[in-house]
C-alpha cells in the first residue's frame, strides 16, 4: 500500500517537474513520518525512502533508536523549545525550523559536545504571512539570523524552510512559495556551496511547490494516508 503511494507521488512530483520544465533529480521527498509507527517506517524505507521528518522530539529519539540498523537521515521540522536543541543536535541530521538567533546558538554548542566533526545542517524557517504566532522569520530579519548562523562552524546553513498560510485560493499559497524562492535566489550571494535547499511543499499543495522552485517536499499524507492521532 505504501509501496504504491510512494509510486504515484514520484509520478506526481516527475509531471510537476515536466510541466514546469524542472530536472526530475532536482527535487527530492522528505517522508513526514510524525505519528507513524518504525514498522511503517520500515516499510517507506523498503520502497526507497531515506530521508525522515518528525515535529515531536521525544516520539522520534524512541523511533531513531529504534531503526537504528537502518542508513535513515532524520529532519527535524517542528518548533524548537531551546531546552530541545540539544536532542537535536544529538540525534538529527538537519533541523529546518531555526527561526531566532539564540536557538542556533544553542544547536551550535550541543553540536560541538556531540558531534564535533560533523556538522548539523540546518535551513532557516521563514515567515513570510506576518502572523505572529507562527514560527519563523520575517524577510525582514531573516538578512540578521542568516549572517548570525553562518558564522556558528557546527552548523552548516543548507537553505530555508517555509510553511505558507493555508489558503482555498491556491494563488495565495503560490505567492508565499514564490517569495520564498525569491529569497533563496537572493541570499544565494551570501550563502556558499551548501546552500542548496528549498524546502516547501506539503500534501496539499506540493506540485504548485515544484512549480515555484522546491528542491525538497515534506510529504505525509499523500505517503501515509491520513493521520488518526490529534496532531
Ligand atoms: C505535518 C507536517 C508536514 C506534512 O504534512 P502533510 O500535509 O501530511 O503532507 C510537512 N511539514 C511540516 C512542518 C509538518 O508539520
Amino acid at each position: 500500500m505504501i509501496h504504491e503511494q510512494i509510486q504515484m507521488v514520484h509520478r506526481a512530483i516527475e509531471v510537476a517537474c515536466d510541466s514546469s520544465g524542472r530536472d526530475n533529480g532536482s527535487v527530492r521527498v522528505l517522508a513526514v513520518s510524525k505519528t507513524r509507527s518504525s514498522a511503517e517506517i520500515r516499510l517507506a524505507y523498503d520502497s526507497g525512502i531515506e530521508n525522515f521528518g518528525e515535529n515531536y522530539v521525544q516520539e522520534a529519539v524512541q523511533k531513531i533508536h529504534e531503526l537504528r540498523d537502518l542508513p535513515l537521515t532524520w529532519h527535524y521540522i517542528g518548533g524548537i523549545q531551546s531546552n530541545k536543541t540539544k536532542d537535536l543536535a544529538r540525534y538529527f541530521q538537519w533541523v529546518h525550523s531555526i527561526d531566532r538567533a539564540n536557538i542556533a546558538s544553542r544547536l551550535n554548542a550541543a553540536r560541538a559536545e556531540f558531534r564535533p566533526n560533523n556538522p548539523l545542517n540546518v535551513c532557516l524557517q521563514l515567515n513570510l504571512d506576518e502572523e505572529v504566532q507562527k514560527s519563523g522569520v520575517s524577510a525582514r530579519d531573516v538578512e540578521e539570523l542568516l549572517r548570525h548562523t553562518k558564522q556558528l562552524t557546527h552548523l552548516r546553513v543548507r537553505g530555508f524552510m517555509t510553511i505558507p498560510k493555508p489558503n482555498a485560493d491556491s494563488s495565495f499559497v503560490q505567492e508565499g512559495f514564490r517569495q520564498a524562492a525569491e529569497l533563496f535566489r537572493k541570499y544565494r550571494d551570501i550563502g556558499d556551496d551548501n546552500w542548496d535547499t528549498l524546502s516547501m511543499g506539503m500534501s496539499n499543495d506540493f506540485a504548485i511547490a515544484v512549480a515555484e522552485g522546491a528542491t525538497l517536499l515534506r510529504l505525509g499524507t499523500v505517503l501515509f494516508g491520513p493521520r488518526v492521532s490529534l496532531q
